[in-house]
């Protein structure tokens, strides 16, 4: 898909990953780009608006969590856009301590996000289609046992984005479903990693484990997320790991056929 003239929509966008798939979108000639976001950016959103003049950056303040606040923002931004083409869901946390909310803001925000966006997005509703990429990670395919509540969440958003991507809701509702899974990435998302593992005395190791991990830029990681919206490949799950980005072979493990 290209981007230019595009209207798209990213989630997560005031910090890390998000904004960098924000600003890559406006300098590749999207239209119009909506952030939502819990938090503010006031420096970064300034220089944002300012390196694109010509282009609308909207900049809703809102928690992925709230389904009935993120419906109303779908359609306050549709009415302002006219339509959304591109939907990035990158919101996320890092906190194994706190459940409820890790399942909340990143299971339920990549929920609420997805299935407000596809009502608008969906042909049969009169919108233009288009692609959904949701933002899962490499824990959510590998296991790794520091980060169970974590890794739990990103295997979900891997199989609730493959649940959508099919292709007899792609012939109705003209919209793809793509999963990302980044491997380590330098942003905010794992400050004081230690004081948020259910596990404390596993601290010391997690360090090692930690030390040891290549991590790649935020800029790196939106490159190949704006390479995988030119696929257009729908329902697939793709690793971005180090400038690299490539799809996974995914086998069907359930025949439903009687064993002899
Ligand atoms: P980050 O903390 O820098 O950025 C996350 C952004 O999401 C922030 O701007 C934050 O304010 C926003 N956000 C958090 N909770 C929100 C909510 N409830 N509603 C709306 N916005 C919310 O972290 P990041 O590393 O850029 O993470 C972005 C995504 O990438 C996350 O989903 C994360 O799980 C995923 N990821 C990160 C890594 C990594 O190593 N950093 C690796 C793989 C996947
Ligand atoms: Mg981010």
């Amino acid at each position: 898909m290209a981007y230019r003239g595009k209207n798209a929509v990213v989630t997560g966008g005031a910090g890390g990953i998000g904004l960098q798939v924000a600003r890559q979108l406006l300098s590749n000639g999207a239209a119009k780009v909506a952030i939502i976001d819990l938090q503010d950016n006031l420096e970064e959103f300034v220089k944002l608006r300012a390196a694109h003049p010509t282009q609308s950056v909207m900049i809703i303040k809102m928690d992925v969590a709230n389904r009935k606040g993120i419906e109303a923002t779908y359609e306050e931004i549709v009415k302002t856009f006219g339509s959304i083409d591109i939907v990035v869901n990158v919101a996320g946390i890092f906190n194994d301590k706190d459940v409820q909310r890790t399942l909340l803001v990143n299971l339920g925000g990549i929920m609420n996000s997805t299935l407000s966006a596809l009502q608008y997005m969906n042909k049969e509703n009169g919108g233009n289609g288009g692609l959904i990429v949701n933002m899962s990670s490499v824990v959510g395919l590998d296991p790794m046992f520091i980060i169970p509540v974590y890794g739990a969440t990103k295997a979900g958003i891997i199989n609730f984005t493959r649940c959508l991507g099919n292709d007899q809701f792609y012939q109705r509702s003209g919209i793809k479903f793509v999963t990302v899974c980044p491997g380590a990435t330098m942003t905010d998302m794992f400050t004081n990693f230690t004081e948020k593992i259910i596990f404390p005395e596993t601290s010391d190791e997690t360090y090692k484990i930690l030390d040891r991990l290549n991590k790649q830029s935020a800029t790196d990681v939106a490159r190949c997320i704006l390479s995988v919206l030119d696929k257009e490949k729908n329902g697939a799950v793709y690793v971005i790991e180090g400038k690299r980005v490539f799809p996974l072979e995914l086998k069907q493990q359930w025949t439903g056929k009687e064993h002899a």
